[in-house]
């Protein structure tokens, strides 16, 4: 398989090309890298009815029989680790090493969620009759998937997981500045799983909206902005499709004065960094006890000059371009409103003139909490340090914000660190540690960061509907 060229897309099992075509850049250059298919209305259509076609048989197929299968994807995946990175790393400009991190973290995901089992409830209630009551977790039917473009290969299989093992058929697509490494996912997993199970479309930015209202549709899973999930949600209650939206957050992390902080500098930087910020669990804004803030804010500032900025395809860049131009802006906005407010930048210089979407990784020392910076996500490689003195102060300044996504506690006693944990209302905190996700957890977001969850069985789950068998004693 050549994963330099040749995108198509995967519709009922076959290579589809399209009519019309997206440019993709390398966010690292700007140069054009390749043209994905831009999926025509009709095509989409052939697609969700490729996908209601596969339903019945792929449903009906023993769940051990599914998970075999899903089971040879994942090492289908695993054995293309390498080429798939070079391409992901050319579209998202994320690192290699990162690259290689998300695909057979993709394949690894898979292979969890194939892991579990859907739960059969049975009930007898005590009423004399002899009745049994047992509850089963049946597939909806076609699944609408929408990724974006941070972790494009790793978010799509988000989603690709569970929705497969639990019975339903999958129309995935994912965000037109990531197309790419999708499209090969499809095109392998073509000699695998009966067409029309999987279908991978791509497209500019009518396709979503195409999906959200398309009646063939039983649920859209998505994951992306908040203002977007907004619209989703709006656009799904036509119909009543099931949705499960994973959507934006402003992760606090709370650094209590008892940490050793030459210990967890390196450990914070990589928190609120990694991907050059472009992290939906990302620490976005850094809570740090007065009594060691300078010690703490001089250490990450150290830190940050030796992380080299680059092209992700360079062996030794530890922090690739911002992915896009859209998010390149935003993010050069929200510094350019820090500057002009007159806030002091511990770290950041003007970015360099292009090619390249590249922006130098900036912390914002102190600035006050109602500041944009602090109010609003960046995603992008640009942290607020706050000052705290008060415990009590610094979890009301993480809970007041309309996000609930995740969040981080930091402390030499994992007690003391739980014991706030516990007062934050996010749907992951963190103790002491990076973004730690696994297949067998829950995993999504309280308040305006999204509704349901991906991972665990509470994530199978939500592909599927309850169906309860009472039976009567003849
Ligand atoms: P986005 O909302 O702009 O786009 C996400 C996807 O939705 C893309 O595929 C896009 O093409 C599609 N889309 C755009 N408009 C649509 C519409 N009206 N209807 C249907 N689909 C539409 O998000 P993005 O910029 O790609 O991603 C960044 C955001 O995603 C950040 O806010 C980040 O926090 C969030 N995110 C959340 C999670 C999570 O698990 N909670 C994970 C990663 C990213």
């Amino acid at each position: 398989m050549d994963f330099s060229s040749d995108f198509t897309m995967t519709i009922d099992g076959a290579a589809h090309r399209g009519e019309a075509f997206i440019d993709v850049l390398n966010p690292a250059t700007e140069a054009v890298i390749a043209a994905a298919p831009d999926c025509s209305r009709e095509e989409l259509d052939a697609a969700v009815e490729a996908a209601g076609k596969a339903f019945p048989a792929w449903s009906a197929m023993p769940f051990d029989e599914r998970r075999a299968l899903l089971l040879r994807l994942a090492d289908a995946l695993l054995e293309q680790v390498e080429p798939m990175a070079r391409l992901l790393t050319s579209e998202q400009g994320k690192p290699i090493a990162d690259a290689i991190n998300e695909v057979g973290g993709a394949a690894m995901y898979l292979k969890g969620i194939c892991a579990l089992d859907l739960p059969v409830t049975i009930t007898e209630p005590e009423d004399g009759q002899g009745r049994v009551v047992e509850t089963h977790h049946c597939p909806i039917g076609v699944v609408g998937g929408i990724a974006p473009w941070n972790f494009p290969v790793l978010l799509g299989m988000f989603k690709l997981a569970p929705a497969l093992l639990a019975g339903n058929t999958l129309v995935l697509k994912p965000s037109p500045f990531t197309p790419l490494a999708t499209l090969k996912l499809g095109e392998l997993a073509r000699d695998i799983l009966p067409p029309g199970v999987l279908n991978v479309v791509s497209g500019g930015d009518a396709l979503g909206p195409w999906m959200t209202s398309h009646p063939g549709f039983g649920k859209i899973s998505f994951t992306g902005s908040t203002q977007t999930g907004r619209r989703v949600m709006e656009s799904a209650s036509a119909s009543l499709k099931r949705v499960t939206l994973e959507l934006g957050g402003n992760d606090a992390a709370i650094v209590l004065p008892d940490v050793d902080v030459d210990a967890v500098a390196e450990q914070l930087f990589w928190s609120a960094f990694r991907n050059s910020g472009q992290v939906c669990i990302a620490t976005k804004r850094m809570y740090v006890h007065s009594k060691i803030y300078d010690r703490l804010k001089d250490a990450l500032v150290a830190y940050a000059a030796t992380v080299k900025i680059g092209d992700g395809a360079e062996a030794d860049t530890r922090l690739g371009p911002v992915n896009n131009r859209p998010q390149y802006e935003r993010v050069l906005d929200l510094v350019a409103d820090a500057k002009s407010q007159g806030y002091r930048l511990a770290a950041g210089s003007e970015p360099e003139r292009g090619p390249g979407f590249f922006i130098p990784v900036t912390i914002v020392d102190n600035p006050p909490e109602e500041s944009r910076i602090v109010q609003e996500e960046q995603f992008g490689p640009v942290l607020p340090l706050l000052k705290f003195d008060e415990i009590d102060e610094a979890v009301a300044r993480a809970n007041a914000s309309p996000y609930g996504l995740g969040g981080s506690v930091w402390s030499g006693s994992e007690e003391g660190a739980l014991e706030v944990a516990r007062r934050l209302d996010t749907g992951n905190i963190w103790i002491n540690g990076l973004q730690y996700l696994t297949p067998l957890a829950s995993f999504g977001g309280q308040k305006q960061s999204g509704i349901g969850v991906e991972g665990g069985v509470g994530g199978l789950l939500e592909y599927t509907v309850p169906r309860t068998f009472i039976r009567n004693r003849v």
